[in-house]
C-alpha cells in the first residue's frame, strides 16, 4: 500500500503542490485549509495544505520529507474559499502557491496565531466631554473625533473610527496626551452595529423595480448588472438590498476599485444600515487586516467593504456580493497573480450560490454583452435621482487659440462665471508633475529616462525629474547636458503646473490638488477630500483618482483639459476606457440641485467618439464600440492571452519567445491564434527589455487546453531561466 501524503501550497514560482508526509503526532479532523510548517531546500516555510492523498508510487520514500509542525487545530480556510483559489489555478495557470497566498492576510501567511487581537477603545475624558467644537477651531481632525464621541456617548472601539481617515491614531493620541481623551484595552469584538440615522430615501419607481428585481432571486446563484447613470441612486439601491441580506442574518461583501472611496461609503452605509462594517483594503497594517478577515470568516461582521483583494475574504454566512464601478481596471491585478475581481466575484457566486450586483454608469463592454446575451439581469436607472439633472456637455477646440497653462479662454471664463457663483469646479487632467517634457531650446534635447523608453517628467515643487514608469529621479540639470545652454523650457503640463496657473488666478477660492504626488502621506487624501466636501477648497485639479464615485453637491463645472490624450490611444480598449473615464469626470458635476456643466477640450472636436458620446451617451458609444469589437473579433468575442517576458539581455527575451511561440504553435489547435513575440508598448522598462505574444481564441476550452500543457512546459525550459515570464488570462492592456 502507498504512503498518505499532505499536498502542500508553499509561496514558490513552481506550478505544482509539495507532497510530505503528515506531522509524527497523530491528527484528528479536516486536515485541507490548515497552516504548516515544512522544509523547502535548507528553508522552513509556511504552507497550506490543499488535501491528502496517496504518495507518488515513483517517488523513492526517502525523497519524502515531512510536516515539522501542524500550525493550526481546526482549518483556518474554509472549503468554500479553498474551492475558489483552486479554480483560480486552473483558470490563470499560476503557481498555486502564489494564489493560494491571497488567501490569507499577511500576518497569518507568516505563521502567526490565527487569533484576533485585544482592542483599544476610545471615550472623552471628564474635560473633553466639557468641551465645544469651538474650543478645538484650529485642529479640524480633533474636532471630528470630538463630535464622534460625543454623538456616541461612550466609549468605541478603534475598529469604529477607522473612518476618521488615515492617521487618526495619532490625533487621538496628541488628544489623549492633552487629556481630552481616555483610551483602554479590551478584548476584541471588532465592530459595534451602527445605528442607522435614517431609514433610506424612498425609491423612486426605477429603484424600487430594481431592488425588487433582484430580491426575488436572493436565495441562489444571480448576477444583476445595474446600469444606472452618475447620481441615479444606484446606492441606495444596494442599501435596499443590504437591509434585506442584513435581516436574514447573513453577510454583505462590497468592492469597490480604490481605497479613497471606502471612507464616503463606509460613512453612508452606517448612516443607514443596522451593521457591523468592516473595511479591507492594503491602506491596513497587517493587524487591522488580520482582525477583520478573522471576523469576517467568524460571522461577527455583517458587512464588508473593500477593494481586489476583498474577494477572498471567506464569510461564515454570505447573502450577497456587490461590485460598485465594476468596469474600473483597479478590479484587475496588474503583477504576479493577474486576476480580475470582478470575474472571481462572479465564480465565487455562481460555486458559493449567492446572487452578485455589478453596477457602474459606464458597464465593461464584456458585462454588457453579458447582459444583452440574457447571461446577467439588466437593469436600468437612465436619470438622475431627486432633483438633480444631466449636465450639459459641450466640447471646446483648442485649434488656433492661445493658452494660458493649457487652459482656453472659454474654460477660464467658465471657471470664472461657476466660482463667482459661490459653485465649486473640478479640472481632470491625467498627468501628475508640472510638465511632461524637459527640453533645450538651443539644441532640441530633451531629458529622457536612461532605464525606460519614455521622458522624464518635471517636478517644480521637488526640483527634479522623475521617470513615472521606473521611479528614477534626478535633480533638475541647471544647463543642458549636449549643449551647457541654459535655455532650458518645458513643453505640455500638468496637474502641478494647472495649480500654480489657477492659483494665481483665483486666490481667494481655495485650489486643491489630488494627485497621486499631493495623497503620498497617510491622511493627506482624506484631508482634502474632506476640504473640498466641506467647500473650503473650490476649485479641485486631479488625475483620475479625483474621477471617481466622489460626490460634491455644489460642484457644478467640471474642464477635461486634455481629452485628446485618451483619444489617441492605440490599445484596443483605449477608446472605451477614454469614454468611461469622461462620462465618469462629467458625471461629478450637477450632482446637487444645481445644473452642471461640462467643457471637454480637444483638437479633435468631430472625433466619432466625442459625437457619440455627447450626442448619444455612453450607451451609444457602447453599441457602437460593441460591433467594432466584433467585427475585428476583439475580446468579448474573442479570449486572450499574453505571455510576456523581460531581461537585460533583448537577445534572452527573443529566444525565451520564440521557443515558446515554435512549441506553441504546434501544440495549438485550429481556433487558435499566437501572435509575437513582438515588443511591448514600451519596449524597454527599469532597464529591462519587453517582448510578447498574443494568443487569441474564439472559445476559451481551447485557450484553456493550450496553457495547461504549455505553461508547465515553459516552465522547465532553459532559456526560461534568463528571463522573467508571466501568463496574463484575460489581460487588460496588451
Ligand atoms: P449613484 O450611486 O448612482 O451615483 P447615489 O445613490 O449616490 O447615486 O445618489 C445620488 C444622490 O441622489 C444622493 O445624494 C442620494 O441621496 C440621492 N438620491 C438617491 N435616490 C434618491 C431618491 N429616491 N429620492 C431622492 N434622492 C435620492
Ligand atoms: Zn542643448
Ligand atoms: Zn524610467
Amino acid at each position: 500500500m502507498s504512503e498518505t501524503v499532505w499536498r502542500v501550497a508553499i509561496p514558490s514560482p513552481l506550478r505544482r503542490l509539495f507532497d510530505y508526509l503528515p506531522p509524527d503526532t497523530p491528527v484528528s479532523g479536516p486536515v485541507a485549509g490548515r497552516r504548516v510548517r515544512v522544509p523547502f531546500g535548507s528553508r522552513q516555510l509556511v504552507g497550506l495544505v490543499v488535501e491528502t492523498g496517496e504518495a507518488d508510487p515513483a517517488m523513492p520514500r526517502s525523497r519524502l520529507r515531512r510536516i515539522s509542525r501542524l500550525l493550526d487545530e481546526a482549518p483556518v480556510v474554509p472549503a468554500d474559499m479553498l474551492r475558489l483559489a483552486l479554480w483560480s489555478v486552473s483558470y490563470y495557470h499560476h503557481p498555486p502557491g502564489e494564489v493560494l497566498e491571497h488567501l490569507l492576510p499577511v500576518a497569518l501567511r507568516r505563521g502567526e496565531a490565527a487569533t484576533r487581537s485585544a482592542e483599544r477603545w476610545w471615550q472623552l475624558s471628564e474635560e473633553g466631554r466639557h468641551l465645544s467644537p469651538g474650543d478645538l477651531a484650529r485642529a479640524p481632525r480633533q474636532q471630528r473625533i470630538l463630535a464622534r464621541l460625543q454623538q456616541a456617548g461612550g466609549a468605541l472601539p478603534a475598529a469604529e473610527l477607522q473612518d476618521l481617515g488615515e492617521g487618526w491614531q495619532g490625533v487621538m493620541r496628541r488628544m489623549e496626551e492633552k487629556g481630552l481623551v481616555a483610551g483602554e484595552e479590551r478584548g476584541l469584538t471588532v465592530a459595534l452595529p451602527s445605528e442607522p440615522v435614517d431609514g433610506g430615501v424612498a425609491l423612486n419607481e426605477r429603484q424600487q423595480t430594481a431592488v425588487e428585481a433582484i430580491s426575488s432571486h436572493l436565495d441562489g446563484f444571480s448576477c444583476h448588472l445595474l446600469e444606472g447613470v452618475t447620481g441615479s441612486g444606484k446606492t441606495e439601491v444596494y442599501l435596499a438590498l443590504m437591509r434585506r441580506i442584513l435581516a436574514q442574518g447573513r453577510q454583505c461583501l462590497v468592492l469597490v476599485p480604490e481605497i479613497a472611496l471606502t471612507p464616503q461609503l463606509t460613512q453612508r452605509f452606517r448612516d443607514s444600515l443596522p451593521a457591523r462594517i468592516g473595511l479591507y483594503h492594503s491602506g491596513m497594517n497587517e493587524r487591522e487586516r488580520r482582525d477583520t478577515w478573522l471576523a469576517a470568516r467568524d460571522g461577527e461582521l455583517d458587512v464588508l467593504i473593500g477593494t481586489r483583494s476583498a474577494v477572498f475574504l471567506p464569510l461564515k454566512h454570505p447573502g450577497l456580493m456587490i461590485l460598485d464601478e465594476e468596469h474600473d481596471p483597479a478590479f484587475k491585478q496588474q503583477d504576479g497573480f493577474r486576476y480580475s475581481a470582478r470575474d472571481l466575484a462572479l465564480v465565487r457566486a455562481r460555486q458559493q450560490a449567492l446572487p452578485v450586483v455589478l453596477g457602474s454608469a459606464t458597464p465593461s463592454l464584456e458585462s454588457l454583452r453579458n447582459a444583452r446575451d440574457g447571461r446577467y439581469q439588466a437593469l436600468a436607472l437612465p436619470k438622475r435621482a431627486g432633483k438633480a439633472k444631466p449636465p450639459l456637455i459641450r466640447t471646446v477646440d483648442l485649434r488656433g487659440q492661445d493658452l494660458d497653462g493649457g487652459l482656453s479662454g472659454q474654460l477660464l471664463t467658465a471657471l470664472d462665471r461657476h466660482l463667482r457663483a459661490g459653485n465649486q469646479a473640478l479640472l481632470f487632467l491625467n498627468r501628475r508633475g508640472y510638465a511632461p517634457v524637459l527640453i533645450c531650446n538651443q539644441c532640441g534635447w530633451t531629458a529622457d529616462c536612461s532605464r525606460c523608453d519614455a521622458r522624464m517628467t518635471y517636478h517644480r515643487g521637488r526640483g527634479s525629474l522623475d521617470c513615472h514608469h521606473c521611479g528614477n529621479s534626478r535633480r533638475l540639470p541647471r544647463a543642458c547636458p549636449e549643449c551647457a545652454s541654459e535655455k532650458l523650457g518645458v513643453a505640455g503640463q500638468g496637474t502641478e503646473k494647472l495649480e500654480q496657473v489657477l492659483s494665481r488666478r483665483f486666490p481667494d477660492v481655495g485650489v486643491v490638488r489630488i494627485d497621486r504626488d499631493t495623497t503620498r502621506r497617510r491622511g493627506e487624501m482624506d484631508a482634502r477630500l474632506q476640504a473640498a466636501r466641506e467647500g473650503r477648497a473650490r476649485l479641485l485639479i486631479g488625475t483620475q483618482m479625483l474621477a471617481k464615485g466622489h460626490d460634491f453637491p455644489d460642484l457644478t463645472l467640471v474642464g477635461l483639459v486634455d481629452a485628446d490624450q485618451g483619444l489617441m490611444s492605440a490599445d484596443f480598449r483605449g477608446p472605451e476606457r477614454t469614454a468611461q473615464l469622461i462620462t465618469q469626470v462629467a458625471g461629478r458635476a450637477g450632482r446637487g440641485e444645481k445644473p452642471g456643466e461640462v467643457l471637454i477640450q480637444t483638437r479633435v472636436p468631430d472625433h466619432p467618439l466625442l459625437e457619440t458620446l455627447i450626442q448619444g451617451g455612453y450607451g451609444a458609444f457602447a453599441d457602437a464600440a460593441l460591433r467594432e469589437r466584433n467585427e475585428a473579433g476583439f475580446p468579448p468575442y474573442s479570449h486572450l492571452a499574453l505571455l510576456r517576458a523581460e531581461a537585460h539581455q533583448r537577445e534572452a527575451v527573443n529566444a525565451f519567445l520564440e521557443e515558446a511561440v515554435d512549441e506553441g504553435s504546434r501544440r495549438a489547435s485550429q481556433e487558435l491564434l499566437l501572435m509575437g513575440p513582438v515588443p511591448a508598448p514600451m519596449e524597454r522598462r527599469a532597464g529591462r527589455y519587453r517582448a510578447q505574444v498574443l494568443i487569441q481564441a474564439e472559445a476559451r476550452p481551447a485557450l484553456h487546453a493550450l496553457l495547461r500543457d504549455w505553461a508547465p512546459w515553459l516552465e522547465g525550459l532553459k532559456s526560461a531561466r534568463k528571463v522573467r515570464w508571466s501568463l496574463d488570462v484575460d489581460p487588460i492592456d496588451l
